[in-house]
């Protein structure tokens, strides 16, 4: 098949979490001069596009998710001139950047929404979702909000309740009204009229909901509000509306955050042909887990890790591109999740994951840190929270009594968001280089060990071999064109792929297991070129005893 070739496809995307990155002002908080001094060791490792999480004002209920002007700057991060520097800065060294764009809701303290709640007649009413009550004290109907409690919050200057499917301070928006969407797309343009290169779209899979609202099916405190929030009605055609009017005037990409997607949708949201969006994110192999809600101390079973990643691979080929993660601000760390972060296999595992992710077909996001292995973060107590649904997710699993605190505890702190939102691990430093004052959250105390620094220092470490990664991208094109075939599908040590583009082919392996066990090259690959592993083994036998965490990538061309 001849795929279409495009720029966003052959990249590989870097997430900052900005608060996280790096401190030039010595507040304690990351900020974008912070970032612009690092781009020469985001250049150094090669990366191309940067998606900034939001940078926009933000009273931060939830860490800038809960915008208050689109078109500002948060203060604490800085000021549009310090984005302007960014970009132009970002843009001499060839790296682009992609914003993320959080149009489902905005904070609550946004001027159309203090308008909206005003009054009934209020011109703004309209851009919010207002219900009555079923009475005064009983909100309009079950659905429990994706941060705990009630998805409504009761108004009482008109009396009336607004839904919120995130936390009460994030109101969402009524994209129903056409002068909601002409205030978004306006807002997008403006952006991209700055030379921003795309827009990473947050939960955009639930700007569409039904008009009838009824009570969802319950698993205990509150209802799903999914089968009439999620993947909606009108979602593809209010895409297609921002394809055209926006998305499709520039030379941008765009990557959806669909929580709920199924590949089958994904084709609609991402399809070479549809007029949506480029990519999406897709959940499975992060959400399958879960024993209470998204809470868990499990790891998925290899086997169901592959079916569900293959069959992304299958599924899409040819008709819509993947996205490749692992981790981001939302997700505990890569490594700690699925691979070891004991010190006898952190750097190992953590290659492992490297290889098994960046050799599929789609375009690879690594989370800032995940270059070095950073690793979850011990959590000892809950005052070491700053995440509003890891502090609500505490109060209402256990404060209230519904688990107790010996079973809850190992599923928050494996799942927690502000495993991903400790510092960046500069150095060896106070604070690992990240900042001269306190930080707004804890630093990882591994930092003495695992930085940045001593990284780049070290041939063999992590970071060198996502930069050999991403430098085999560029030489090889069926790294990025190939076509997927999973070998061995049952195996629950190895995960085994090939890859098929033209006359080229690549034999990917990767040992999921602390056991040594044994692999059978195929015939095809016994005299195939390695051009990447996390051992030094030869691969010069057709009969192989791989170490633990053993991966490596075999080459032919015929
Ligand atoms: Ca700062």
């Amino acid at each position: 098949m001849n795929l279409k070739k495009t720029w966003w496809k052959e990249a590989v995307i870097y997430q900052i979490y900005p608060r996280s990155f790096m401190d030039s002002n010595a507040d304690g908080i990351g900020d974008l001069q912070g970032i612009i001094r690092k781009l020469d060791y985001l250049k150094y490792l090669g990366i191309d596009v940067i998606w900034l999480s939001p940078v926009y004002e933000s009273p931060n209920d939830d860490n800038g998710y809960d915008i208050s002007n689109y078109k500002a700057i948060m203060q604490e991060f800085g000021t549009m001139q310090d984005f302007d520097e960014l970009l132009a800065q970002a843009h001499a060294r060839g790296i682009r950047i992609v914003m993320d764009l959080v149009v489902n809701h905005t904070s609550d303290e946004h001027a159309w929404f203090m308008e909206s709640r005003k009054s009934k007649d209020s011109p703004f009413r309209d851009y919010y979702i207002w219900r009555s009550g079923k009475d005064e004290k009983t909100p309009p109907n079950n659905w429990g909000s994706c941060f705990g409690g009630s998805a409504w919050q009761y108004d009482k200057q008109t009396c009336m309740y607004y839904l919120h499917l995130f936390s009460k301070k994030q109101p969402d928006l009524n994209w129903d009204n056409p002068k909601v969407r002409r205030e978004i797309f306006d807002m997008m343009s403006w952006w991209c009229d700055k030379g921003i290169d795309g827009f990473r779209m947050d939960v955009i899979s639930m700007i569409s909901k039904t008009k009838e609202m009824p009570d969802g099916e319950t698993n205990g405190l509150y209802g799903d509000f999914s089968p009439y929030c999620v993947h909606g009605p009108n979602v593809h055609k209010y895409l297609q509306e921002m394809n055209e009017q926006v998305l499709s005037r520039y030379d941008i990409m765009t990557v959806g955050e669909t929580a709920g997607v199924t590949a089958e949708l994904a084709k609609q949201y991402a399809g070479e042909h549809t007029h949506e969006l480029n990519m999406v994110f897709q959940f499975e192999h992060v959400e399958g887990d879960g024993k209470y809600g998204k809470w868990t101390d499990q790891k998925l079973p290899l086997p169901v890790l592959k079916k569900i990643l293959s069959r992304w691979q299958t599924e899409l080929y040819g008709e819509a591109w993947n996205s490749l993660f692992w981790n981001n601000h939302d997700q505990p760390r890569a490594v700690s999740r699925f691979g070891s972060d004991s010190p006898q296999y952190r750097t190992v595992s953590a290659k492992m994951l490297a290889t098994c992710l960046h050799m599929m077909q789609g375009t690879p996001y690594i989370y800032q840190g995940e270059e070095l292995g950073m690793t979850n973060y011990p959590f000892q107590n809950p005052q070491e929270f700053r995440d509003i649904e890891s502090i609500n997710a505490y109060q209402e699993w256990c404060t209230n009594g519904r688990l107790s605190r010996e079973t809850f505890w190992p599923c928050l702190t494996f799942k927690s968001r502000d495993n991903a939102r400790t510092p960046m691990q500069w150095d060896d430093t106070a604070n690992a280089g990240f900042t001269a004052a306190k930080p707004w959250i804890a630093v990882n105390p591994n930092y003495k060990e695992i930085n940045a620094r001593a990284e780049t220092n070290d041939p063999d470490s992590v970071f060198h071999y996502y930069k050999k990664l991403i430098a085999l991208r560029r030489q090889y094109p069926v790294i990025v064109y190939g076509k997927y075939e999973l070998l061995l599908e049952d195996s629950e040590q190895l995960f085994v792929y090939t890859r098929t583009y033209e006359n080229e082919k690549l034999l990917t392996v990767c040992s999921f297991s602390e056991q040594e066990c044994s692999f059978q090259i195929p015939e095809e690959f016994q005299n195939a070129s390695c051009i990447i592993t996390n051992t030094n083994n030869l691969y010069q036998n057709e009969t192989l005893k791989l170490k633990p965490y053993e991966a490596f990538v075999l080459y032919t061309c015929h």
